[in-house]
């Protein structure tokens, strides 16, 4: 058995392996992909210490480096089940959707999140070519230009407030007749001058000219079809944690996040989790890579805890 089973190759988890490696623990990490969400990603600003690196640059980099530590990497699975152990200290389970079992006396769960789509023509097409979904990595990329943000909820609304600051103008279409973010950041949007808010818009169509986006479509309450010229449209309709073959084997919230004390524990001793999987707030790289090393440290504690066999 492992003694810390690592599960999910994004920043997370590749923090947390190697710094489990690097206690000397013997260390498993599930990689069913290097980089998770990193590989989707074209240009990266905001990775500290790093001026301007490409997600598949610096997914490979991540790679590299548990790849110079002593940890078994079980390719191309995902976890299927969590298996709790029935005794603090025995063994976790998980199955993996092979159907094989792997035992460990650490679990750090780190299966990232993926941001709800809008499943209109377009939007794949041009995903980081005008396309985006995290205005904190992407709205400096759109300075002085318009954009629209597709979303009225609380993300899409301080989308939308965050993005007034940086871009030219920003068009936020909600598809009800009424925003659903709280009142006061409503408010806040309203006050801007460089904001148009549409109700009863549903996007149908994400254009471009073959290289980067120029405009998009929605239809309004009565089936009448509008363009609006934009350079970006950023999505904010939900961030979906990985976390749908846990119910009922840990605590998780209303949102689907694994819920974590300050030390990445969850409600079931031995295990921890880490990054977009969680309720830990903000999801960014830096932050789940923090999270990953601090789960790894949590699970040292633990174990060093454990009574001698
Ligand atoms: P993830 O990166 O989601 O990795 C989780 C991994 O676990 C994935 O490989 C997934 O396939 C795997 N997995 C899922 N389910 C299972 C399972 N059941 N068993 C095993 N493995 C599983 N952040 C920034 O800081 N700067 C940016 O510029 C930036 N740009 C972004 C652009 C895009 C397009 C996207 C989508 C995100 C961006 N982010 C950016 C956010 C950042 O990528 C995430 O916050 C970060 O990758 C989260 O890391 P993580 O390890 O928690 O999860």
């Amino acid at each position: 058995p492992f003694d810390v089973l690592v599960l999910g190759a994004g920043p997370a988890g590749d923090a947390a392996a190697i710094y489990s490696a690097r206690k000397g623990l013997r260390t498993g990490l599930v990689a069913e992909r290097f980089g998770g969400q990193v590989m989707d990603t074209a240009g990266i600003e905001n990775f500290i210490s790093v001026q301007e690196t490409e997600g598949p640059k610096l997914s490979a980099a991540l790679e590299a480096h548990v790849r110079q530590y002593d940890v078994q990497i079980i390719a191309s699975q995902l976890a299927a089940k969590l298996i709790p152990a029935e005794d603090v200290g025995g063994l976790h389970q998980i199955v993996l959707e092979s159907g094989a079992t792997l035992r460990s006396k650490t679990i750090i769960i780190a299966t990232g999140a993926r941001w709800r789509h809008l499943g209109v023509p377009g939007e794949d097409e041009y995903r980081t070519k005008g396309v985006a979904y995290c205005p904190h990595c992407d709205g400096p990329f759109y300075k002085g230009r318009p954009v629209v943000v597709a979303g009225g909820g609380n993300s899409g609304v301080e989308a939308a407030i965050d993005l007034a600051g940086i871009v030219s103008h920003v068009t936020l279409l909600q598809r009800g007749a009424h925003l659903k973010a709280d009142k006061v950041l409503q408010d806040k949007l309203l006050s801007l001058s460089n904001v148009t808010v549409l109700t009863n818009a549903l996007t149908t169509k994400i254009e471009g000219d073959g290289k980067e986006v120029t405009s998009l479509t929605y239809s309004d309450g009565d089936g009448g079809l509008h363009h609006v010229k934009t350079d970006g449209v950023f999505i904010q309709i939900g961030l979906l944690p990985n976390s749908e073959w846990l119910k009922g084997a840990l605590k998780l919230s209303p949102y689907g996040e694994i819920v974590i004390n300050d030390h990445c524990a969850t409600s079931v001793p031995g295990v921890f989790a880490a990054g977009d999987v969680t309720t830990v707030p903000y999801k960014q790289i830096v932050i789940a890579m923090g999270e990953g090393a601090k789960a790894s440290l949590s699970a040292f504690d633990y174990l060093i805890r454990l009574p001698v066999a």
